[in-house]
């Protein structure tokens, strides 16, 4: 069994055929699905996706949390948002606080991205939860951050690009890698080496449908469905067959998103 530690399975390009991609993902061996939150008005939305589409077959965990992409639009008052998100999670199961993170490419100010990041971590620690964290251009930023504010129930760095020396240092802090399409690109050298160099014991699998397409698949939607190719590719990195990719990241993500309380 694989899991998709990372899918935006409730985005509008999976409207029209969510009920058939679940299915699909059964017979392709994706047993669980790890769906982000990426901002307030979006949460409530995942309860209803999971309520509607999970199965006995195909779990789906759901987290809580404010994407730095989208706190543009959204009332900057820190505390406003921890009262929301507490509330979430006092009403809701969730499996993680996130995504929340740093994006060095995003015109609102790193300080307030800072903000919102910290006040989230404060929250994933006082509710004993992991974070799903989206660094992007900022990974000496999301560093610091997690060395002011360690937290104390670790994470993943999701779709995770850099060196060998990035990914250690993120394993260090408690933080799994979580290795989605970017592995199947040849140019992605230095990404490759790290993957190939971390323990098994550190990594996640992820497609972030529907982005992060997979070498070969750009211009088309990214599905879950991706996902054993993904494990394919670790495994080559790895020098390891199939089945220890998917019995490893599958303990890994159990272990981290605390899934056996799921059923799972
Ligand atoms: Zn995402």
């Amino acid at each position: 069994m694989l899991i998709d530690s990372h899918c935006h399975l409730d985005f509008e390009a999976f409207d029209e055929q969510r009920e058939w991609l679940l299915e699909q993902c059964v017979s392709e061996g994706v047993g669980a699905i790890i769906v982000p939150g990426v901002e307030p008005e979006q949460w409530s939305d995942l309860v209803a996706l999971q309520e509607s589409f999970q199965t006995d077959s195909c779990r789906i965990g759901i987290a809580a949390g404010v994407h730095p992409w989208w706190l543009d639009g959204l009332d900057r008052a820190v505390a406003s948002l921890q009262h929301r998100l507490q509330s979430f999670i006092d009403r809701y199961s969730v499996v993680a606080v996130g995504e929340c993170g740093l994006d060095g490419k995003r015109a609102t100010p790193m300080d307030i991205q800072q903000d919102f990041f910290k006040a989230q971590i404060e929250l994933a620690n006082a509710n004993r939860l992991p974070l799903i964290v989206h660094g992007y251009a900022a990974h000496n930023q999301v560093l610091q951050c997690l060395t002011e504010l360690p937290a104390e129930y670790g994470g993943v760095i999701h779709g995770f690009s850099g060196s060998p020396q990035l990914a250690s240092q993120y394993w260090h802090k408690g933080f799994y890698i979580g290795v989605g399409g970017t592995i199947t690109y040849e140019r992605a050298a230095k990404t490759r080496r790290a993957i190939s160099a971390m323990p098994l014991e550190s990594l996640l699998l992820e497609t972030d449908a529907p982005d992060m397409p997979l070498d070969g698949m750009q211009g088309e939607p990214n599905s879950p469905l991706n996902l054993p190719l993904i494990a394919g590719q670790v495994a080559q990195l790895q020098g390891v067959d199939l089945e220890r990719v998917a019995e490893q990241t599958t303990a890994n993500a159990r272990r981290l998103f605390g899934l056996s309380q799921f059923g799972l």
